[in-house]
């Protein structure tokens, strides 16, 4: 029998701790009638202050004494608890990000609408009586209503019948209302259907992935082949075996950019029968309240997202496929700061799931951990059928240079027009937006700044308009220098993919041309008209920043030009000359996928430079070999750890001070050097002035720890921000 409390109703009360999705250090205590049973993971509302606020129960006291002086919970939601592992994944995350925990938990409830019972609406079906007389109008009614349940105002206009005739048949009971959930399951997947008939080197790469799914334990491994080696066709094997060991497994599929979710949802559609389920930004309220229940009720099996689709709360992962994993766009930058594939990792120790990392161009952190045997390494060497890998080219713009006031040497006019004599398309690379990255005034040397930040603005021809690539702000170029007011006396400086299509149709009058950037295709649609035209052969010359770098298979691209491959060696980044290998090797390889060999001629001032050498000879070993040497030498990643700490204010006085109080106060921890601070290379940001640490630690060092141990013993002015970067990815 139960003991007689301090209870409402002679039940005894337990104690609740419920994890708001609020920047908090900790879950708050609540009490709830232990007759409510309330559990772990259980969506709850509960007082705060004066407000009522949503949270996750995060753990329980059955019948504790000190329950009775609490605040009790206000309700219990009906939504589907956040499963053990996720709120492991949020402490853990929390701790490794250093972020307050419910930051973390505001990424795993990610609709809220989706907590309460799914929204329905009526329709008509036949009951199976027939109605005891026959109209002509009953008729229709009976024929249409046996075709689809739809509405009764719906059934009516389809029958061509009045309302009055359907309302009939429900009353005598020959058509009965059907309450119907807005937001239904999703489709299975066809697991009795199978891929593509796969080479030996597949079947082996596929056979080996899929005996560590079926181990069902924590296991990553590193899926290294070259771009259309046919690395998608292999991870699917590995998702059909996941899904097929159990009836709720769940596979989640990430991809770096949204842009190319679609062609992927394709090629998944094609293989299980059914489209994934999507999960990104872009996607709808409706969209996402029905994703999130069926993911957190373990029935939504094969979702393909981005980065944010991992915080979800997947009850039963078995697989989780980083696409692209050496792709940047994996570090999340803003607000909560983390590196999806390294979380990735984390999350799958915590559920006993196993990871797999695809790319032509493996991090340089995924390569050593494969090369010591933390993970497994599953090669693919060729591409898959006849096609080969392109030739590549360097062209020294000192021996080759552009004719003056150019960009593209002679060279790289012939190749784009013998593709063209062919009938095959080519890629002009250029990584950078606009027309021009400097608009300065002939008069008076004035450049044309952001005026907040610490910019250029770069001059966009189409809009015409001058924009800041950090925030977006934006003006119409102006006609007067707003310094010596001099009249249409501004200037372009170099070049933008705007300024090389121009150059491109100089040289192609009657060429079919087109520009691919975000400011082309600003959203999923856009995309999928333009690569659907470069794959119809609809265009001939494609001038593209580094969103045509990622993952685009277009058959009759034979050709392709980098412009300027020293564009990513400057700025003094660690990863830069991998970055820019991985950019390079990315793009050249989007040239003779199928069975037309492909060329590409790389553009740089500096041809002796290992990166560039390396590129040349296609020798990736031999650069990350080399990379290697270098990090290790230098105790960065992965032989080091590093973590940024970044303090801005409003004010450059503020900031400075505020910069300096924390340098004094570090704690002083062996194995770590705390660098700066000192102004960032942007110094000011949206009116923010910006200082910067750089800490760097030898491997066996808890950076999270020391970083919230050191942000804990200063109080700053409440204009101050400080922004934690662990395992930084920008330098700026
Ligand atoms: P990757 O992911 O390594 O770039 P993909 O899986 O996209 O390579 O394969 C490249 C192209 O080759 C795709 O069009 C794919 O459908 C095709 N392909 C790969 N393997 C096979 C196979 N075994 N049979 C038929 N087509 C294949």
């Amino acid at each position: 029998m139960a003991e007689e409390g301090a209870g409402d109703d002679g039940d005894t009360l337990d104690k609740v701790a419920v994890l708001f999705p609020l920047p908090l250090p900790e879950p708050f205590d609540y009490r709830a009638a232990s007759s409510l049973n309330v559990q772990p993971g259980q969506h709850v509302i509960a007082p705060i202050g004066s407000r009522l606020v949503r949270g996750v129960v995060w753990g329980v006291e059955r019948n504790h004494p000190g329950a009775a002086n609490l605040k009790a919970i206000e309700e219990v939601l009906p939504g589907t608890p956040v499963p053990e592992v996720s709120r492991a994944f949020v402490e853990w995350a929390a701790k490794y990000v250093v972020r307050p925990p419910g930051d973390l938990s505001r990424m795993v409830v990610r609709s809220p609408e989706a907590l309460f019972p799914p929204p329905t609406h009526t329709v008509i079906a036949p009951s199976g009586e027939p109605p005891p007389k026959l109209t002509d109008a009953r008729r229709r009614v009976m024929e249409e209503a046996a075709k689809e349940h739809v509405s009764a105002a719906e059934l009516a206009r389809r029958a061509e019948a009045s309302s009055a005739v359907v309302k009939g048949l429900v009353d005598c009971g020959a058509l009965v209302k059907l309450e119907i959930s807005e937001d239904p399951p999703f489709p299975n997947p066809d697991l009795a259907r199978t891929g593509k008939n796969l080479s030996a080197i597949q079947l082996a790469a596929a056979e080996e992935l899929c005996v560590s799914v079926r181990e069902h334990k924590f296991h990553v491994a590193l899926l290294d082949g070259v771009t259309g080696s046919g690395k998608t066709e292999v991870y699917l094997e590995a998702a059909a075996e996941a899904l097929k060991s159990a009836p709720n497994a769940q596979v989640l599929v990430l991809l770096p950019e949204i842009a190319l979710t679609q062609a992927a949802m394709s090629r998944f559609e094609a293989r299980f029968g059914v489209k994934p389920v999507e999960w990104h930004s872009a996607i709808q309220q409706k969209a996402r309240r029905r994703a999130w229940r069926e993911i957190a009720a373990g029935r939504a099996r094969l979702i393909v997202g981005a980065r944010s689709a991992l915080f979800l709360p997947y009850p039963n992962l078995r697989l989780i496929v980083i696409d692209e994993e050496h792709d940047p766009s994996y570090k999340q930058e803003e607000g909560v700061i983390y590196q999806a594939r390294d979380m990735a990792v984390a999350r799958a120790k915590l559920g006993d799931c196993m990871v797999v990392l695809a790319s032509a161009t493996p991090s340089l952190e995924t390569l050593v951990n494969a090369q010591a045997g933390r993970y497994a390494h599953v090669q693919l060497p060729s591409r898959h059928g006849t096609a080969e890998l392109p030739d590549v080219e360097l062209v020294d713009l000192k021996l080759d240079p552009p004719e003056k006031g150019r960009w593209l040497s002679p060279k790289l006019i012939t190749g784009a027009a013998q593709a063209l004599l062919r009938g095959e398309q080519s890629l002009f690379y250029m990584n950078r937006r606009g027309y021009a990255p400097l608009t300065l005034c002939r008069a008076c040397g004035h450049r044309m700044r952001s005026p907040d930040s610490d910019s250029w603005l770069v001059e966009h021809r189409y809009s015409g308009r001058l924009v800041c690539h950090l925030t977006g702000f934006s003006i119409p170029k102006p006609k007067e220098c707003p310094e010596c007011k001099a009249v249409d006396a501004f200037t372009s400086i170099g070049p933008g993919v705007e300024r090389i299509e121009e150059e491109v149709r100089d040289s192609f009058p009657n060429a079919r041309i087109e520009i691919f950037s975000s400011d082309t295709t600003p959203n999923g649609d856009a995309v999928r008209d333009l690569v659907a035209r470069m794959e119809n052969n609809e265009i001939d010359i494609l001038i593209g920043t580094q969103i045509v770098a990622k993952g685009h298979n277009f058959p009759n691209l034979t050709f392709v030009g980098v412009v300027d491959a020293d564009l990513g060696l400057k700025g003094g980044d660690l990863r830069a000359g991998e970055r820019t290998f991985q950019l390079v090797s990315q793009v050249a390889g989007r040239a003779g996928r199928h069975e037309k060999p492909g060329r590409a001629l790389i553009q740089t001032y500096a041809p002796h430079e290992p990166v560039m050498q390396a590129l040349a000879a296609q020798d990736r070993d031999a650069f990350f070999a080399a990379e290697v040497a270098e990090r290790e030498a230098a105790g960065m990643p992965p032989y080091g750890r590093l973590a940024a700490l970044i303090v801005s204010a409003p004010d450059e006085k503020l900031a400075a001070e505020a910069a300096k109080t924390l340098g004094e106060k570090a704690p002083h921890v062996e194995g770590l050097d705390l660098w700066g601070p000192a102004p960032a290379p942007l110094s000011v940001i949206r009116g923010m002035y910006r200082h910067r640490f750089l800490v760097r630690a030898n491997r066996g060092v808890d950076v999270s720890a020391f970083l919230a141990a050191w942000s804990a013993r200063v109080k700053l002015h409440s204009a101050v921000r400080v922004q934690i970067d662990v395992d930084p990815y920008s330098f700026l």
